[in-house]
């Protein structure tokens, strides 16, 4: 590959022309920050290390043949803490262990012998085979534990290691993966639910990403990236396309029909960034070559000398779209790619919660559990409630909701009814419905607060004393164990970030900073933004619920017409 470009940040030392003071200097060499590109191949930090001794792919081997055999005590630390995450697994908290001490505890101290363990489900829909598979692993093997995570995933808990080639057998044989469903690698390609049966959907993106996972994903040539790579390819704006490192959303050109408008650059945790346009219109053949041209600058340029730096998002900033355009076109594809417009943006996030009519005259029902969590037992009675329905398959909503697929018209109240029976609500109250939590305290190293059961248990206090309010268009919630933002905190209308507050008798206690106003999925003309932190706005966690109904009342006062 042509090394040919100046690093990133390299102008901010040159001397501009005239400046004689500065031209008396002489050159200050840049700083590299570790992008392969540029020269720099030795590990600059433990994570790169780690990387470079073995490709982290290779740790699959040595789970099947070595841990599995011999226990959790057999784990090499580089293994347990790294590479295990290429295929899925983290080591869980170990209960019991309050948020103050996360970060004085050695992470051995914090972890069981547990894992969780995501399954990717690219694109969101799961046939009923692979759901019942999904359940009876959850039941058999994850104490009944699942989540639906915000990135169409399913995350199962109290997972051990000598389980781990049966749990993968099962899987496999149904088309599921856990390959880089989490470390430094091409994480789980979002979808929309609806992608091939939504009524406006003018184009199906799904064979673009069926042949992105099938190319790319367990590659070694894009195993090795600086940081995690989120990807989202979807005619509707129905995924939070701005805050992925690559999106492809639909637009129609008006010379050359249907295809993709791409968005690079996007990103949360603690310097939020959103995706930038490239202004180029990708026909949806050509996507999964410019997915993989967009991923190859990101290994090769992008920057591995500090860990908070290495999404790719820094890298646009850096760069700016256009330059990056150029890279990509002249270094990874060969060749130009077509400018395109923009396309058009919904007046918010799409969630698909009710009964919808699909293209072929069919419906799907979009239904919400509480902030994601569910069970294997509820999967397996949803695989039953969608059989007996007429329908042959679900999806998974990156909102933590799920949808079942072409229900005949007739059929769909009666689906309604038994998703409700088994806790899963179509016509949800806006609380239940618009709110989110990460995995938190309960499993999450490196959380400060617990998330999903004060997630649970907020819905039902809202539920009880804001009955009535009329919310309009909805009010998000988005709880976050801690900085890092997994929930997305910055993209809700309320945001909350997980950290240690003063409590009512002056001890640190658990609580959230609190952030206001966030939104994704802004119609043209407005712009999507993040929510304002503000220092003052914090709350306990006890004192959460009271916290949002004050603040929804005053919301409710004050606000305009048209608001
Ligand atoms: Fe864990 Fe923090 Fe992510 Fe929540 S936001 S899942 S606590 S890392």
């Amino acid at each position: 590959m042509a090394v040919s470009d100046t690093p990133a940040g390299a102008d901010a030392t040159s001397a501009p022309a005239g400046s004689s003071a500065r031209a008396a200097r002489p050159a200050r060499r840049p700083r590299g920050e570790g992008q392969w590109a540029l020269g720099h191949r030795e590990p600059l930090n433990p994570n790169e290390r780690t990387k470079k001794d073995d490709n982290p792919l290779n740790v699959r081997a040595r789970i099947e043949n070595i841990y599995a055999h011999r226990g959790f005590a057999s784990i090499d630390p580089q293994d347990l803490r790294g590479r295990f995450r290429w295929w899925g697994l983290y080591t869980q908290r170990k209960a019991g262990i309050d948020g103050g001490r996360t970060a004085v505890l050695e992470p051995h101290e914090l972890e069981d012998e547990y894992f969780m363990l995501r399954v990717r489900i690219d694109g969101g829909q799961l046939s009923l085979e692979q759901l019942r598979t999904i359940a009876e692993v959850s039941q058999r093997y994850a104490r009944d534990t699942a989540d639906i995570t915000d990135r169409q995933n399913i995350q199962l808990h109290w997972i051990r290691v000598e389980d781990m080639p049966e749990i993968w057998r099962r899987l496999e044989a149904v088309g599921l993966q856990t390959t880089e469903a989490c470390g430094d690698c091409p994480r789980i390609v979002l979808g929309s639910p609806v992608a091939g049966v939504a009524e406006d959907e003018k184009l199906d993106p799904t064979p673009a990403i069926d042949e992105i996972v099938r190319r790319y994903v367990g590659d070694p040539q894009y195993s090795n990236l600086p940081r995690k790579f989120k990807s989202s390819i979807s005619w509707l704006a129905d995924t939070p396309y701005e805050v992925n490192d690559i999106s492809f959303l639909g637009v129609e050109h008006p010379e050359h029909g249907l295809g993709f408008d791409l968005w690079v650059g996007g990103g949360l945790s603690t310097n939020p960034m959103l995706a930038q346009r490239l202004g180029v219109w990708v026909p949806l053949d050509e996507v999964p070559d410019v997915w993989a041209g967009v991923v190859g600058i990101f290994r090769d340029y992008g920057y591995r000398r500090l860990r908070h730096r290495a999404r790719l998002k820094f890298l646009v900033a850096d760069w700016g779209v256009a330059k990056f355009r150029e890279v990509l076109e002249k270094e990874y594809l060969g060749r130009s790619l077509l400018d395109g417009p923009a396309p058009e943006l919904p007046a918010k996030p799409i969630d698909h919660i009710g009964v919808h009519r699909q293209r072929d005259g069919r419906h799907y029902v979009g239904a919400a559990p509480v902030v994601g969590r569910i069970s294997g037992t509820q999967l397996a009675e949803l695989a039953d409630a969608a059989a007996e329905h007429g329908s042959g398959r679900v999806s998974l909503t990156p909102y933590q909701k799920l949808l079942v697929l072409d229900v005949p018209a007739e059929r769909t109240d009666s689906l309604v009814a038994a998703l409700r029976r088994i806790g899963l609500e179509a016509f949800p109250s806006v609380w239940r419905r618009d709110t989110m939590a990460c995995t938190g305290l309960e499993y999450c190293k490196l959380a400060i607060v617990e998330t999903k059961a004060r997630g649970q248990e907020l819905v039902a206090r809202l539920e009880e004393r804001l009955a009535g309010a009329d919310l309009g268009e909805g009010l998000s919630i988005h709880l976050n164990g801690c900085p890092n933002a997994c929930a997305r905190t910055q993209t809700a209308d309320i945001g909350l970030k997980g950290q240690l507050v003063v409590g009512p008798d002056g001890r640190q206690v658990e609580g959230f900073q609190v952030h206001l106003g966030g939104g994704l999925g802004m119609a043209q003309g407005q712009s999507a933004g993040f929510g304002r932190k503000l220092r003052g706005l914090k709350t306990t966690a006890a004192e959460l619920p009271e916290y949002v109904e004050r603040l929804t009342r005053r919301y409710l006062d004050g606000r305009t017409e048209g608001e």
